[in-house]
């Protein structure tokens, strides 16, 4: 990180991205001080050489430059963070290692290179990953350098100096762009809303706003915008200067999009790129195993504009598109015995992705619960009848189950009790799906140990 030399930075925060901040601040000549809350945290930041402050100290800012806080602190809702809240009242300046790496990036020389390296960063509610990890995907088969960061990947200041012409794709979460001080990437997608983590934003609005950074006046060259629910098309319009404006690609699964602009929509399994009113590229989404849903037409309507966006042409799109392996945890075909196929779906830890799920599905033995989020489960009631059976796990199963109104319900408890009674019930041309549409904390240590245990017990069940 450049422009902090001989200056002394405070690090909020010591996990990956802590660390990965400190050890960047340092390698730039800055002398950064870190605390954390957890002791276990601050011994081994010290071990690894880094000075210790304890930042809720009073005048433990004085001299500081900048605080840099790690995205998993909220700073302000549901209340303030005391150390964030100390630097506002002595008018230090707060960022993270988003807004440290756009600052360096777009102050970076360049000038050796034959091509500017570029930035695509992807945030939505749902989708991020996958549209990242596809992006990413299919610029390395069409020969672009591309290195993937920020939510997937590495952190953003762990990543090697960008390339000649390398694209750098980058996931944020709304917990990243909220305090980032600058975000100016080159192309900036948005896949969709749909409420999640309101506690963190202080309710819907602060949620959106935080998403909206990413699209702020003078913002990327290039903006695409999922157009299924109102806020993107209330984005879209906010950002195109008028009908047939190019800045502005609009995307969706579901709708035909019919504007002058430059549209690209999936319908009943057909990607269709139109500019102008013409058709000028499409794909057969149907051919390509590694995306399956409506759902991952959204995300692969999203990740074919952004690579349009840089010159590559919708043939060499669609031959990478049906190389793409999937990410685990999200749609994830684990097993398929005796015509039933058990799919791993942990990541979907909310009711929207849950309810996705359920649609891309025609006969499912649904394992859900955990951690429920805020909203209820009401989204979930319309695609009820595309489940034989649901599979209740968590320590409040009872509680979850009897929201499923209309449902078959057995409460299960564990997954190992779920999966083992899915799979004896199951029918041939039955999907055996885990999407939770809540979060694991009450059972697991995150979403990839809950995926990890289904498919443990999916072993065990089928062998
Ligand atoms: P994110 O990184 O935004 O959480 P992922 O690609 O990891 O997104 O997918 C998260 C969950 O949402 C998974 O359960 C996945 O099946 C589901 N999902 C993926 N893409 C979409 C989408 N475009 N709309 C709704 N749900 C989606």
């Amino acid at each position: 990180v450049q422009g902090y030399a001989g200056q002394t930075v405070a690090v909020l925060g010591l996990g990956r991205s802590g660390r990965a901040t400190a050890a960047a601040l340092q390698a730039g000549g800055a002398h950064p001080v870190v605390w954390d809350d957890s002791a276990v945290a601050r011994d081994a930041a010290e071990q690894a050489g880094f000075d210790l402050r304890d930042l809720t100290k009073p005048r433990a800012f004085e001299g500081v430059s900048l605080l840099v806080v790690s995205p998993g602190i909220p700073h302000l809702y549901p209340t303030p963070n005391p150390v964030i809240a100390a630097a506002w009242d002595a008018d230090v300046p707060v960022d993270n290692d988003i807004g440290l790496f756009f600052r360096s990036f777009a102050t970076a020389e360049w000038e050796e290179f034959d091509t500017m390296p570029r930035v695509i960063a992807v945030t939505g509610s749902n989708g991020k990953s996958t549209t990242s990890a596809l992006i990413h995907h299919i610029l390395v088969e069409n020969g672009r350098p591309a290195q993937l960061a920020g939510n997937i990947g590495r952190g953003v200041l762990d990543i090697e100096p960008a390339h000649d012409g390398e694209v750098v794709v980058l996931e944020l979460s709304s917990y990243q762009t909220d305090l980032a001080r600058s975000l100016t990437p080159d192309v900036a997608v948005f896949t969709n809303l749909s409420p999640d983590h309101l506690d963190r934003h202080g309710g819907p609005g602060g949620y959106f706003a935080a998403k909206r950074r990413l699209f702020a006046e003078g913002g990327p060259d290039r903006a695409i915008i999922g157009v299924d629910e109102v806020e993107g098309r209330y984005m879209a319009n906010q950002l195109s200067e008028g009908p047939g404006d190019d800045r502005v690609i609009r995307i969706s699964s579901g709708q035909k999009l019919t504007g002058e602009g430059w549209n690209v929509f999936a319908r009943k399994g057909f990607l269709a790129e139109h500019r102008k009113g013409r058709q000028v590229g499409s794909i057969d989404l149907r051919a390509i195993a590694g995306l399956p849903g409506a759902h991952n037409h959204q995300n692969a309507c999203a990740a074919y504009a952004a690579c349009r966006t840089l010159g590559l042409g919708p043939k060499g799109i669609e031959a990478a598109m049906q190389s793409y392996p999937g990410l685990p945890h999200r749609s994830q075909v684990v097993a398929v015995k005796d015509g039933v196929t058990f799919v791993n779906d942990s990541k979907a830890t909310n009711v929207d992705s849950a309810a996705k799920a359920l649609a891309a599905f025609p006969k499912i033995r649904w394992i859900c619960g955990g951690l429920q989020k805020e909203g209820g489960l009401d989204g979930l009631l319309p695609y009820l009848d595309h489940v034989s059976k649901a599979y209740v796990i968590g320590r409040e199963a009872e509680g979850f189950a009897r929201q499923l109104t209309g449902a078959d319900v057995e409460v299960c408890g564990t997954m190992a009790t779920a999966v083992a009674q899915a799979a004896a019930d199951a029918a041939a041309g039955e999907v055996v799906l885990l999407a939770p549409a809540a979060a694991s904390f009450d059972q697991y240590d995150s979403f990839e140990r809950r995926g990890e245990d289904f498919i443990r017990c999916v072993t065990e069940a089928v062998g």
